[in-house]
């Protein structure tokens, strides 16, 4: 089975699970060496079906654009595949029992694609990775992450994981922009 293949019976699980729910899975290639980790689908995302197609979306995709990356150049994702919302429909951030509950299947995608570096993009991504500490603690730092082994090997695979900001917490505090093209910088070196 390829990594197409993996990934889909991945989210048919998932959408057997969740079948009330409008699901937002990947985009980009999972043969990208980079995998990028969000919080959740908002809305712009649940009506076009991809991650990060939004306000904060485009920030990101800028940011990647003017340290000379493409989009497609990574494999995107979120750790919660729906957008929580209350009873107006006003979107929510996930619960620690919603993040707990789509931890096992962030592992397993990330098994399945096997990047060599992965960046988080927030607290609620952090958390889902079970990366304890503040976003103060965190934001910038590199680190080595014991997650789910690679397809072809044995025990806990090590793999570099950068933490930095949400793109969305960047819309709310342009301030912190320069700290997080800072951040994203480090990918050229990180990925090679
Ligand atoms: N915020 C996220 O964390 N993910 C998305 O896909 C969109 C906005």
């Amino acid at each position: 089975m390829d990594k197409n293949q993996k990934l889909e019976l991945l989210f048919s699980a998932i959408r057997k699970a969740y079948s009330g729910r409008t699901l937002v899975f990947n985009d980009g290639s999972p043969d990208a060496p980079i995998m990028i980790i969000g919080e959740a689908p908002g809305v712009d995302e649940e009506r076009q079906g991809k991650p990060f197609v939004g306000r904060a979306g485009k920030l990101l995709n800028a940011t990647l654009e003017m340290l000379g990356w493409q989009r497609s150049d990574f494999y995107i994702t979120n750790i919660v595949r729906y957008r929580p919302h209350d009873a107006v429909g006003g979107t929510l951030t996930p619960t620690p029992q919603e993040i707990e509950k789509f931890r096992p299947a962030m592992e397993k995608e990330i098994e399945v694609v096997d990047p060599k570096l992965i960046i988080v993009l927030g607290r609620i991504a952090m958390t889902g990775l079970g990366i304890e500490g503040t976003m103060a603690e965190n934001r910038g730092r590199v680190i080595e992450w014991s997650g789910p082994p690679p397809p072809n090997g044995s025990g806990r695979a090590s793999r570099k994981i950068l933490i930095t900001y949400h793109p969305a917490a960047i819309l709310r505090n342009i301030n912190w922009e320069p700290m997080f093209r800072e951040d994203l910088a480090k990918i050229t070196e990180l990925a090679k």
